[in-house]
């Protein structure tokens, strides 16, 4: 089928906002419904674009590190297309030596080399960084977004390409030529697309400390992430799998609070609050975008922990499906059917 296609788009996360542009650029006319009028987990990431460090750091990340840096690579086009801003700083491993001679070795395996970086160096970049540690490792090569700007610039773009959105949700096909599953971690629609059946719900709790002045790079320590935000410092993020409920939990909270603090010991204490969203994942960590084994449904879901970085990959695969443009060497990979 070629553009000028009636596309539904069920979800208006980070997947299907981003679908919506690609498909309505392709020339589809697009609909884009959403009870819930953004992206749940979308709205509470950490917002990082970061193919080394969770390759190095996410053992089921690590087997695919030429896909996540082939959708970094793709965010400089989305930024100019949806005026998206990113932020090409960097981040800093930061932890003892045993921690980093193993951050050093997962990077050599994936033929990555950090920048070697003394204390002070790392501190000027990260300011209220722990004294605690004497080396850092730069990585320059992962970026970061800020995810509800991203979002409302995905969606003016989106808007501005003739894509309409309602604030309902999907039940089905309907009258569209083609309905694109971007619903994250919610299965109700498991009986139009039985391929969300396979989906495990991973439950991720944030923490933002206000006020904190953590203007600086991203930094990856042992248990935790901190990154600096319009929210303040965010440090990040529990991975509960199997639990679907967005209350925090302050009993599994708590070691990623400690880590932080490890890492910026201002936060020890600390007024914050917390936000929850919940990633879906597949077996494999892998997204499923592509046709489903339903006729006229396309799934883009199951994005797990970098569901923003896949963004723009998944978006290019879906509306490769609809108009039958070439979907690129990674959509074999996505395959729903591979279930
Ligand atoms: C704490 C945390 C930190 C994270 N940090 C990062 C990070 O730094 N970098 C990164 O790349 N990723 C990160 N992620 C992962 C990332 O947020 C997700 O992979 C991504 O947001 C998933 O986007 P999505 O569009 O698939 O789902 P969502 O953003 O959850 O959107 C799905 C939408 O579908 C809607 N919906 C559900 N059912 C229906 C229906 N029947 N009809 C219509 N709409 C429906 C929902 O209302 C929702 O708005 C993080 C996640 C969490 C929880």
């Amino acid at each position: 089928m070629t553009g000028g296609a009636k596309v539904t788009v069920a979800g208006a996360g980070a997947l299907g906002l981003s679908a919506a542009l690609a498909l309505a650029d392709a020339g589809c006319a697009v609909t884009v419904c959403d009870p819930h009028g953004a992206g749940l987990a979308s709205g509470v990431a950490a917002g990082m674009l970061a193919p080394v460090f969770e390759a190095a750091l996410d053992a089921q990340a690590a087997a695919h590190f030429d896909i996540l840096t082939a959708a970094r690579d793709l965010w400089p086009g989305l930024e100019a297309r949806a005026g998206v801003t990113l932020d090409r700083s960097g981040a800093l491993a930061v932890g003892d030596e045993a921690w980093l001679a193993g951050v050093r070795a997962a990077l050599g395996r994936l033929g990555e080399h950090g920048i070697e970086l003394p204390r002070r160096t790392a501190q000027a970049l990260a300011p209220g960084l722990s004294e605690a540690f004497d080396q850092a490792i730069l990585v320059r090569e992962d970026w970061r977004l800020e995810p509800k700007p991203a979002l409302a610039a995905l969606r003016r773009a989106a808007e501005a390409a003739g894509v309409v959105f309602r604030p309902e949700p999907v039940t089905g096909v309907g009258g569209a030529d083609w309905l694109v599953i971007a619903t994250g971690a919610d299965r109700g629609l498991a009986g139009v697309a039985p391929e969300l059946g396979v989906l495990t719900p991973i439950k991720g709790q944030i923490a933002r400390y206000g006020g904190f002045p953590g203007a600086g790079v991203s930094v990856r320590g042992e248990g935790a992430y901190a990154v600096p935000g319009e929210d303040g410092l965010a440090v990040g993020a529990t991975m509960e799998a199997g639990a679907t409920d967005a209350t925090p939990n302050p009993k599994a909270l708590a070691p990623l609070l400690k880590a932080g603090a490890r890492l910026f010991p201002q936060l020890a204490g600390a007024d914050h609050a917390v936000a929850v969203g919940v990633r879906a994942a597949t077996p494999d960590g892998l997204p499923m975008a592509g046709l489903s084994w339903a006729p006229r449904v396309i799934l883009a879901t199951g994005a797990r922990r970098n569901g923003w970085l896949l963004a723009p990959l998944v978006a290019q695969v879906v509306a490769a499906c609809v108009t039958g443009a070439e979907a690129g060497p990674y959509a074999h990979r996505f395959d729903p059917r591979r279930f």
